[in-house]
């Protein structure tokens, strides 16, 4: 009867991954789904936690080590997902990514331990010849996975807050590939011989496994770390599924399976919005000191400025107006006043809509939960292709904190290391205001001839204080 009502929680825990999953595809409806989700995987947990036997009928044990894990992880995370700010959520997601890795990797350690107990120097090669090949085959899928997706999550999680730089050597790419085959050869040299010295091997693969992912993520940079992030994101899933598998445990296995379905997918989709295929992003290098150097070598042409008056009168004798928000917007939590703005202009008979990027921003769909947060109507914000539809029925396009995803070099420029991610054309509106602190560049690094072409004035100064004076100027008007 217990082992039914577990089974049943486990079937809820699945169901509610599920539907939270789709919930979460629309602004709407995404709070409620990771509170569906959460409520499912909160069953899942305390029916394995009270109802869980063995097949000797033992139920769990050791509850204070499981109760004190829990309270410390929940204090923990709640604390930090309490104070991390907008900007900061990729590296959380990074971080948060790379301990479940950790976790998977943890669990094929504790299992092989439990498949080797028992082996002593006399039982030798024979006794590993005796191990179940198909669980040495998931243990050491989710240690390689688990571990790959741990240090490559956590170098992930210092590049985006700037504590690790992007750093390559001559080679790495080969060096990289001949070091996964090695780890490769040597699991399945363990799986299918398991010679006498399997248990030195798996630590070795274990070594091997972190410094690969530590060097796979360290020379990828610039635009392509959401791309790699995502696909880290997969790697947990799948180390999850193994732990799963390993265990019998239906809910972890689906759970599993989601992350790795719905991280490939995202990964896939991200590389299309940037126009770029996977192979490129992880052997490319991309961004980086590369992408400085590029921008450092061109010549800086003219800008012309506009005035806070200026921007103020374009604005409120407009048609139709196009917001770029990107992540200087969110730097200046400048998301309440943006929202304030488009309803006073709207006030005024202007038509007015939000242009949203696919990679705006530090992590995909990073200016849709902004705008969300300020209460923006979803009916206003439009897809990158939507917008670049509209862009030449626009007379005034106010690009917010945004650089690389409304550089033109990405089209008309071949040698640019953004050449091939699709951009929104605010250049074919009629007039473009640019508002960013200084003519530094974004986050890839490079120079953005948008702010030197005739149809662009610069608006500089923080996102937050621009629209606060804006709003000031056109109520004044
Ligand atoms: P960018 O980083 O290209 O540009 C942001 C601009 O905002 C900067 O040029 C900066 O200029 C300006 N800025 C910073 N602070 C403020 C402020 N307080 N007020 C006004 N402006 C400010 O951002 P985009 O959104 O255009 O592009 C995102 C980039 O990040 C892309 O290259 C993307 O691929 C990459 N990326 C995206 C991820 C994702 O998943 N979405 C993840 C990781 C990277 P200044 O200093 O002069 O003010």
């Amino acid at each position: 009867m217990e082992l039914n009502i577990l089974t049943l929680c486990y079937l809820i825990g699945s169901i509610t991954f599920i539907i939270g999953l789709k919930m979460l595809s629309h602004p709407a409806s995404a709070r409620k789904g990771n509170l569906v989700a959460a409520a499912g995987m909160a069953i899942a947990i305390a029916g394995t936690i009270f109802l869980y036997k063995d097949e000797a009928g033992n139920g769990l044990h050791n509850y204070g080590w499981i109760f004190g894990g829990i309270a410390i992880g929940t204090i923990v995370g709640w604390m930090a997902a309490k104070k991390v700010k907008m900007t900061a959520m990729p590296e959380m997601v990074s971080l948060f990514n790379g301990m479940g890795g950790a976790c998977a990797a943890l669990i094929s350690i504790v299992e092989f331990n439990h498949l080797v107990h028992g082996y002593t120097v006399e039982t030798g090669a024979a006794f590993f010849a005796s191990l179940n090949g198909t669980t040495l085959l998931i243990i050491m899928l989710g240690l390689i996975i688990g571990s790959v997706s741990f240090a490559g999550s956590i170098i992930a999680w210092g590049k985006l807050n700037g504590k690790i730089k992007d750093f390559s050597f001559n080679g790495q790419h080969i060096f990289n590939i001949v070091l996964l085959l090695l780890i490769v050869s040597l699991a399945i040299y363990i799986v299918v011989f398991s010679p006498a010295q399997t248990i030195l091997f798996f630590y070795v693969v274990f070594l091997l496994s972190l410094i690969y992912g530590v060097l796979f993520v360290f020379p990828i940079g610039g635009a392509d770390m959401p791309v790699v992030i995502s696909l880290l994101n997969s790697f947990t899933g799948v180390a999850a599924a193994c732990g799963g598998f390993l265990y019998d445990n239906k809910v972890m296995l689906t759970g599993g399976i989601l992350v790795g379905a719905a991280g490939t997918l995202l990964t896939i989709l991200m590389c299309k919005a940037m126009n770029r295929s996977l192979k490129n992003v992880l052997i490319g290098s991309f961004g980086g000191n590369k992408a400085v150097a590029t921008g450092a070598a061109k010549e800086q042409g003219l800008y012309k400025e506009i005035t806070l008056s200026d921007s103020a009168v374009l604005m409120a004798y407009a048609n139709k107006i196009m917001i770029v928000p990107g992540y200087g917007l969110a730097v200046a939590q400048a998301q309440h006043i943006c929202h304030e703005l488009e309803k006073l202009l709207a006030e005024k008979g202007v038509e007015v809509k939000y242009a949203i990027h696919p990679v705006a921003g530090r992590m995909p769909g990073h200016m849709n939960v902004l705008l969300a947060e300020a209460d923006v109507n979803y009916e206003k914000l439009l897809e990158m292709e939507q917008a670049n539809d509209e862009f030449s029925t626009t007379d005034v396009v106010l690009v917010l904190g945004a650089n690389d995803v409304v550089n033109p070099a990405a089209k008309k420029d071949p040698a640019s290391p953004i050449y091939g991610m699709p951009i929104l054309d605010v250049e074919l509106a009629k007039t473009c205001i640019v508002n960013k602190r200084s003519m530094k560049p974004g986050y890839a690094g490079i120079e953005n001839d948008l702010f030197f072409q005739p149809k662009t004035s610069m608006l500089f100064g923080d996102a937050k204080k621009v629209l606060q004076d804006l709003v000031a100027e056109i109520k004044s008007l």
